[in-house]
């Protein structure tokens, strides 16, 4: 794969920009009206709800940066709708299974998926993917877009991003990437590292980052990309060997990192946004009880507090709603289907 032209500064790359104006076009042809999904399902449905506990569904391992954003933002949630919310893990997958599971389930407002970029680019990855993203679900809101940090093994040779393309090209053959599985943001990242250096990595997948970061601090992989939910810490505590964040900006919470673009791979440049669905059925007024509270979570002074420490900005108000999802989804599910299908990757059958 050959490395992409640089953007120069703030926004996508460059190379991104024409497949962006290509999904704005389709989005206005489209001319969604919701949260997208079930035709049938506007109606009512949320008198008393909720009256029993709600499943927050993850689709990755605990401890991880999914994961810790879910159980930051549930806490308010249930306070807000005045009833506990347990989150529960679904691994597998890079986070399919989870979403396959949450599109079958009943469509009642107690069964809530929060997802990531990832569930914008397994339909491009997985060609008998058992759901389809704007039709099984509706969108719920936006979340959070977090930057990723390049981090490697503390005693891994190379000391700055240059240095590991060079010691990475040198030792293809044993250098190990972790992962969380295809479908992941940390291995859509690998993909952008892949082609940016014009390598294929050895890569080693978990069912979350959570696991993958473990092992990096314990040595047993070499390098991985993970959202700063999960890094800063390490980063911060000298456990890991950090190169860059994959922003156009620095991350305040880690001012001396530099950006990918800074340190000479700018075509690395990946948000990792979050977002909440519900399956397609949910009536909408469910959805609004669940919008509502999610809005009022990311105002919570505790958790705007918590999520910049670690590098995660809340969603803007405008963005916390089930059309600007809807509509983030649609953009970025045509932004990278082009790229995953030239970078030829899939998930088999
Ligand atoms: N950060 C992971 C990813 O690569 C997922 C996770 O464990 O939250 O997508």
């Amino acid at each position: 794969m050959d490395p992409r032209p640089a953007r120069s500064n703030g926004g996508p790359p460059s190379w991104l920009v024409g497949v962006v104006a290509l999904a704005a076009g389709s989005l206005l042809l489209a001319g969604c009206g919701g949260g997208g999904g079930g035709e049938d399902a506007g109606g009512s449905g949320a008198e008393g709800y909720p009256d029993r506990e709600i499943a927050f569904i993850v689709p990755f391992a605990a401890g991880g940066p999914t994961d810790t954003v879910t159980r930051l933002v549930a806490e308010p949630m249930s306070a807000k709708l005045g009833q506990q919310i347990v989150v529960r893990n679904v691994e597998g997958a890079g986070g399919t299974v989870a979403a396959g599971e949450v599109a079958n389930a009943d469509g009642d407002g107690y069964t809530v998926l929060m997802h990531h970029i990832g569930m914008s680019t397994a339909p491009a990855l997985y060609p008998n993917l058992a759901y389809k993203p704007l039709e099984d679900f509706k969108t719920v809101g936006l979340v959070t877009t977090v930057p990723m940090t390049i981090v490697a093994r503390k005693d891994l040779e190379p000391n700055t991003l240059q240095e590991l393309v060079t010691y990475v090209k040198a030792n293809a053959d044993t250098v190990t990437y972790a992962n969380a599985g295809i479908g992941a943001a940390s291995q859509l990242c690998g993909l952008l590292i892949e082609k940016a250096m014009g390598v294929d990595l050895t890569e080693v997948p978990y069912d979350g980052t959570g696991p993958a970061l473990t092992d990096l601090v314990g040595g047993q992989v070499d390098f991985m990309c993970d959202q700063t939910t999960n890094t800063t810490g390490q980063i911060k505590a000298d456990k890991v060997k950090a190169y860059a964040v994959t922003t156009p900006e620095r991350v305040e919470a880690l001012p001396d990192l530099p950006t990918t673009a800074e340190a000479g791979l700018e075509s690395v440049e990946v948000g990792v946004w979050h977002g909440v669905y519900v399956p397609a059925e949910t009536p909408d007024d469910v959805v609004a009880k669940i919008t509502d509270a999610l809005a009022t979570a990311l105002t919570d002074q505790a958790v705007v507090t918590k999520l910049a420490e670690l590098g995660a900005p809340p969603a803007q108000a405008a963005d916390v709603t089930p059309e600007a999802h809807r509509q983030k989804l649609q953009e970025q599910i045509d932004l990278w289907a082009p790229i995953i299908k030239e970078a030829g990757v899939t998930a088999g059958g």
